[in-house]
């Protein structure tokens, strides 16, 4: 391999591409364990083989040589469970157990709604050994059933004989619908078989409690609404009036059945829902004279690979001044971020132009980044940040 690659590789990089590749001992198979050795043909890493990607090697493994055997797997499934021990109570049944790379399971995802897991694969590498994974966080974590889903690469890259198709499930009965579980207090569905993600945005829960604390008295735009998430906590938090703006009538259904789940709450059943299905940058740039007193700003990805990354600082740019636009004097500006390509301070400072363009004095409030049982251990694994901005 490369000098460069060598280095990354040992400063804890979980990814070798092929590039860096000098040599090859023989052709590997998909999923086949494959050790990296350094220049000096010494051993350096271990992981897992992809002939057909640019990441040719994940690394599960650096310095000493080990045997990846069972035990070593399952010593991994307990090392993430206590990473996130003391994170949430009873109160929050939905949240992350493995976050692919930055908990040593490249290109996984373990999510967990109640008794319900849903593994995501992001690459295909996982497939020869699902059986023995599905076994392992079964022993461990003694789940009521467990589901499958992949990513659009694996489903379109022909895979077949591995016999796996998104929304499998690899144990237990096939759910009715979608699955309930709770975070922070509050009831939520998730559509597990075929929603985005693995069926709900867990990586927001954070700020979703932190626009909780922001909401009282106010009406507040929740734009790129999804299902509602952030809806909820600012209607428990005494929000007036929320309006869920989203391009998917799909999405805004669910928004309206978790508020449905919730009634028990007395702020959000006497909180005014609007749902709104809409483009949001059109319909931000449509309004005349409708003001909010909180605005969140929450859109997918903007840039899903490197050369989109203007663009996207562009539109990051772009909503941050219509979502102002709607906002009144003294409202919260609650801007996101989801685009691994963009940068935080890169994506803030997109935000704190517009704001000054806007004329208005502004005071941020606040930046955050991950949420903590979504790890982020290298630079690519970085996608989340939001900024508060009070004007
Ligand atoms: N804030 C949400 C997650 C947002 S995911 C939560 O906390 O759960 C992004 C959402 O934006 C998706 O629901 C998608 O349907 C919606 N979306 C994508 N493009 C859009 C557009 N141009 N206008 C409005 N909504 C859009």
């Amino acid at each position: 391999m490369t000098a460069a690659a060598e280095s990354i590789v040992r400063s804890g990089h979980p990814w070798l591409f092929a590039g860096s590749v000098r040599s090859q001992s023989r052709a590997g198979k998909i999923g086949e364990l494959a050790v990296i050795y350094d220049r000096e043909d010494r051993f350096l890493a271990v992981g897992l083989y992809d002939p057909d990607s640019p990441i040719r090697v994940r690394v599960l493994h650096t310095g000493k040589p080990r045997a990846i055997d069972e035990d070593w797997w399952r010593d991994r499934v307990g090392q993430a469970v206590s990473n996130r021990r003391g994170l949430f109570d009873g109160r929050t049944t939905g949240f992350r157990w493995i976050n692919g790379e930055s908990d040593g399971w490249p290109g996984l995802v373990l999510d967990c709604y109640d008794r319900t897991l849903v593994v995501k694969l992001y690459t295909a590498v996982w497939l020869p050994r699902l059986e023995q994974t599905t076994v392992l966080l079964a022993e461990r974590l003694r789940p009521e059933r467990i589901i499958l889903r992949l990513s659009r690469n694996i489903q379109a890259a022909g895979l077949e004989r591995f016999a796996r198709k998104d929304a499998t499930v690899l144990q237990g009965a096939t759910p009715e619908g979608s699955v309930i579980f709770q975070e922070s207090g509050l009831w939520f569905e998730a559509d597990v078989l075929r929603g985005q993600k693995t069926g709900f945005f867990l990586d927001q829960r954070e700020n979703r409690r932190i626009v909780e604390s922001l909401a009282t008295d106010r009406r507040v735009l929740n734009a790129f609404s999804f299902s509602g998430g952030f809806s909820l906590y600012a209607a428990r938090g005494g929000a007036r009036s929320v309006a869920d703006l989203d391009l998917s009538a799909h999405a805004l259904a669910g928004a309206k059945r978790n508020f449905a789940l919730n009634q028990a709450n007395r702020a959000i059943a006497a909180c005014r829902h609007e749902l709104i299905q809409a483009e949001a940058f059109e319909w931000l740039g449509a309004q005349r004279g409708r003001k909010f007193d909180l605005v969140v700003l929450d859109p997918p990805s903007l840039a899903k690979r490197e050369s989109e990354k203007a663009g996207a600082l562009r539109a990051y740019g772009k909503l941050a001044k219509l979502g102002l636009g709607l906002l009144s004097p003294g409202g919260i500006l609650v801007a996101c971020s989801c685009s691994a390509h963009v940068g935080s301070e890169e994506f803030f400072g997109a935000v704190r132009q517009a704001a000054a363009r806007s004329g208005r004095k502004s005071t941020e409030l606040r930046t955050t980044r991950h949420a903590p049982d979504h790890p982020a251990a290298f630079a690519e694994a970085e996608y989340l940040k939001a900024i508060y901005m009070r004007f």
